[in-house]
C-alpha cells in the first residue's frame, strides 16, 4: 500500500477485491455475469437475514436514502428524522424534495438523542417511518437501535436505518425481533464504501415484508431509477435488464461480502466494537479528546477533538506526507477535529502504524507526546487479532 486511507469511506480495499475488481468486463447479460450478481444479492440478503427483498444498484449511499423514502412515503405523509449529526440531517432536504412533512429531533453533536424525546414526539404525532442514522459519519455517534426499533414499531411506524457507516461492522439484523416478534427493522439502505470495504458506486437496501407492502400500497411513485418496482425483475434473475449495472463493482462487491461472510458478523462486530475503542484510548493518550462519549462512540469512525494549538489543515498534510490519510470534520466542528475510520479491512496493525504517524506529527508540530503510552494504551485495550 502506497497509502492507508483511514477516512471514513472509502475505507482501504482488499487485494482480493481489487483483483476481482479488475476482471475483464462481461457483458451484463452474460450468465456468467448475471450467475455473480444473483449471488452478491443473495450473499446481501444473508447479511442482512431477510428472506424478503435487498436490490444491489449503480449509485452512492445517498441514492439508497433516496430510494427508502421514495418508495415507502408519499407527498403529505409526515415522517420523523432521528439525527445524531449531519448525515442523519440529510433526509430532512431528501424527504422535502418529495413533499412529505418532516419532523426533526437533533442530538447535539456527540451525544444521542434521548429516548423519552422519541416517545413523546411519537405519542404526539402519526408518523408512516421514522428514520434513524445508524452510525453517524460527522459525529462518530452510533444510534441505540435495540431501544429504538420496539419504540417506533410500537408507534406503527417503518423503522429505516441508514447503514452506510455501520453495514458489515454492527449489528443489522432484520430477521430479529427487538423486544417482541414484530419489532424488526424494515429497511437498511447502505453504500459500498465503508465497511464493506467496496469502491464507491454501489447503492445498497433490503426492504421487509411490511416495507414492501407500503411500496404496493402507494401504487405509483415520484421516481423512475429509484422506484424498486423497475429493479424487481433485475434482483429476481439479473439476465433482465432495466438498466445497465456496474459489472465490476459488482465482482468486487461479491468478493467483499464473501470476505465478509466468512470473517462472521459476530467476529466483525467484536472486532470493529475493539478497534474503537483501542484507538480512542490511545489517541485520548495524546492529548485527544473523541467528540462522543464511549458509551455512544461508534465501531467504524471517530471525530477526535485536537489539542489546543494544533492546525487541523497542517496536521492532515503532514499525516497525509507519511501516507495516512484522515478526513476534516464537518460544519462547526471543521478545523477544530478530525475524523479517522476503523473499519471494514483495516487491521490492528494498520491502526498501529496510524498511531505511531499521529504521533510524530504531534511531536513534529511542537506538542509534547509519548508514542509508547500510546501504544501500550492501544494493546491493552486490544482483544482481537495482534
Ligand atoms: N449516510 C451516512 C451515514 C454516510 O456516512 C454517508 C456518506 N458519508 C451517506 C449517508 C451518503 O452516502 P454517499 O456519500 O455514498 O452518497
Amino acid at each position: 500500500h502506497k497509502e492507508y486511507l483511514l477516512i471514513p469511506g472509502p475505507t482501504p480495499i482488499a487485494d482480493e477485491v481489487y483483483e476481482a475488481l479488475g476482471q475483464e468486463t462481461m457483458g451484463h447479460t452474460d450468465p456468467r455475469f448475471t450467475k455473480i450478481y444473483k449471488h452478491a444479492i443473495d450473499l446481501t440478503k444473508e447479511l442482512f437475514n431477510t428472506d424478503a427483498e435487498a436490490y444491489v444498484i449503480s449509485g452512492s449511499g445517498t441514492l439508497a436514502m433516496e430510494m427508502a423514502i421514495v418508495n415507502t412515503v408519499s407527498k403529505g405523509d409526515r415522517i420523523l428524522v432521528v439525527s445524531h449529526g449531519y448525515f442523519g440531517d440529510r433526509f430532512i432536504p431528501l424527504a422535502q424534495a418529495f413533499g412529505i412533512e418532516v419532523d426533526v429531533l437533533q442530538a447535539e453533536w456527540g451525544t444521542q438523542v434521548s429516548l423519552e424525546l422519541i416517545q413523546q414526539q411519537l405519542k404526539a404525532h402519526t408518523y408512516k417511518a421514522v428514520t434513524v442514522t445508524h452510525v453517524d459519519t460527522s459525529t462518530g455517534v452510533v444510534a441505540n437501535i435495540e431501544q429504538l426499533i420496539p419504540i417506533v414499531k410500537a408507534a406503527n411506524a417503518l423503522f429505516i436505518l441508514d447503514g452506510v457507516c455501520a453495514t458489515a461492522a454492527l449489528e443489522e439484523n432484520m430477521g430479529k425481533g427487538y423486544g417482541s416478534e414484530e419489532a424488526k427493522i424494515d429497511i437498511v439502505l447502505s453504500g459500498s464504501q465503508k465497511a464493506i470495504g467496496v469502491p464507491p458506486g454501489l447503492a445498497i437496501i433490503a426492504f421487509s415484508e411490511e416495507a414492501l407492502a407500503a411500496r404496493q400500497d402507494l401504487d405509483t411513485v415520484p421516481a423512475y431509477y429509484a422506484d424498486i418496482n423497475n429493479w424487481r425483475n433485475v434482483m429476481d434473475n439479473p439476465s433482465n435488464y432495466f438498466a445497465t449495472p456496474p459489472v465490476n463493482l459488482i465482482y468486487a462487491y461479491e468478493c467483499a461480502m464473501k470476505i465478509v461472510l466468512q470473517e462472521g458478523m459476530e467476529a466483525r462486530i467484536k472486532r470493529h466494537e475493539n478497534y474503537g475503542a483501542a484507538i480512542r484510548r490511545a489517541l485520548n493518550a495524546f492529548g485527544m479528546t473523541p467528540l462522543a462519549k464511549e458509551a455512544v462512540a461508534a465501531p467504524t469512525l471517530s471525530c477526535i477533538l485536537y489539542p489546543e494549538g494544533i492546525n487541523d489543515v497542517e496536521f492532515r498534510a503532514k499525516l497525509a506526507e507519511r501516507g495516512i490519510i484522515v478526513a476534516g470534520a464537518l460544519a462547526h466542528l471543521a478545523g477544530k477535529a478530525f475524523r479517522i475510520g476503523h473499519m471494514g479491512s483495516v487491521t490492528a496493525t494498520v491502526l498501529e502504524h496510524a498511531i505511531c504517524q499521529i504521533g510524530e506529527v504531534l511531536e513534529d508540530m511542537g506538542h509534547k507526546v509519548t508514542i509508547g503510552a500510546a501504544l501500550k494504551a492501544f494493546r491493552q485495550v486490544l482483544t482481537v487479532e495482534v
